[in-house]
């Protein structure tokens, strides 16, 4: 694998599964199923890792080519997102204060809930859409971490990764964002100043709904990343060498599908945004959208594939809607080639800060007519 930056992030992407094996020519790499490592004659260490919770050849090359998408110094696997947000996490001093949006992804907000009741952090979440909330919701001196993610799930809400990094440094945190939604095709948060990206690689970044897996990247060799990786060996969260594997096979065609993914989504809120069974569409690439120039700068060529619609009504009505698809399968997750609805409320439980007519929409691959035709038929129903 070249990780020279010569190339753009679409050629690493396709490059992802890049390999020659020198004995046999093979072009795509072998699945090192083994868990532990020989040593040669003197007793000497032959591979970088003796056992596979510290390093297997499969995941190894998993994490070269994730760290040259992102542009980082090094990226790590996890068995999922989850694993990777709270081994992260793990290396925010005990009482520490951190700042995030109010809506965001619920397990990753649920687990900052559950560091202040049970390690005494302090958590300010602010509202995303309001482009001055963050500098607020700092203290200087006291906070230890802003995480963001841009795209906000599920409402899509555009956070300006730059200037969150300027509020975070000059507050003395660091920056950390969840980039699963806007993939490293459209959004390199690492390029904006920010110290480490995460992405949920269970979504667009295998894009097949087939595997569970995380990864951090961060901007610096440093400490922290060192005690990741002690964590990561010590806690255990570590990606199987099939994951890895399936992984770097989905990898080589990112960004041909978020790209074909993104023009559906498109197509999907500008045939929707007026409709009158809607009260909105929420989605950044259309111009009416609060955070259009702020994605459209920060963003490289797509607006991603995530969308809402606030049905007329209420939760019944949206529950109504999101049953009644053909096409769109009625699940939850994203980031796979076909598309889902999903009653976001329903699912996040009564604490749920998200609207009661909100369906989310992961769009896929298939035809755009084909999506945009399924939906009306579920909207005609009511
Ligand atoms: C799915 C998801 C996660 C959690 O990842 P898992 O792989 O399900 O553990 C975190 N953030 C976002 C935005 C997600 O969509």
């Amino acid at each position: 694998m070249n990780s020279n930056k010569l190339y753009s992030s679409r050629t690493m992407a396709v490059q992802a599964g890049y390999y020659m094996d020198p004995h046999t020519g093979a072009v795509t790499p072998p699945v090192y199923a083994a868990t532990t490592f020989a040593r040669d004659d003197e007793y000497e260490t032959i591979y970088s890792a003796t056992y596979s919770r510290y390093g297997n050849p499969t995941y190894d090359q998993l994490e070269t080519v994730l760290a040259a998408l992102d542009g980082g110094a090094g990226a790590r696997v996890f068995g999922s997102g989850m694993a990777a947000i709270t081994t992260f996490l793990q290396t925010v001093p005990a009482g520490a204060h951190i700042a995030a949006p109010r809506i965001m992804y619920h397990g990753a907000q649920d687990w900052l809930r559950r560091l202040v009741t049970e390690r005494g952090m302090d958590l300010t979440l602010f509202d995303a859409a309001d482009p001055k909330a963050l500098a607020a919701a700092v203290r200087p001196g006291e906070t230890a971490l802003v995480w963001i993610e841009s795209p906000v799930n599920p409402t899509w809400d555009v956070i300006d990764v730059a200037a969150a990094a300027n509020v975070a440094h000059a507050a003395g945190a660091i920056l950390a964002v969840d980039a699963t939604v806007a993939t490293p095709v459209f959004l390199r948060p690492l390029e904006l100043g920010a110290d480490m990206v995460f992405h949920s690689a269970t979504k667009y970044l295998n894009g097949h709904s087939d595997v569970l897996a995380g990864v951090l990247v961060s901007a610096a060799d440093d400490a922290r990343w060192a005690e990741i990786g002690r964590l990561r060996a010590l806690m255990g969260g570590i990606l199987g060498p099939f994951e890895a594997w399936l992984l770097l096979r989905g990898i080589r065609t990112l960004h041909l599908r978020v790209e074909r993914a993104a023009a559906n989504a498109l197509a999907i809120a500008q045939h929707f945004e007026n409709h009158l069974k809607l009260d909105a569409v929420l989605y950044p690439g259309l111009t009416s959208h609060p955070g259009h120039e702020t994605a459209k700068r920060q963003m490289d060529g797509g607006f991603g594939a995530m969308l809402s619609i606030l049905v007329r009504g209420g939760a019944k009505e949206a529950r109504q809607v999101a049953t009644a698809t053909n096409l769109f399968i009625p699940a939850t997750s994203l980031g796979g080639v076909e598309s889902l609805i999903e009653h976001r409320a329903t699912v996040e439980g009564p604490d749920s800060a998200v609207p009661k007519n909100l369906l989310r929409i992961s769009v896929g691959i298939e035809d755009a007519t084909d999506l945009i035709q399924d939906l009306e038929a579920a909207l005609d129903t009511l």
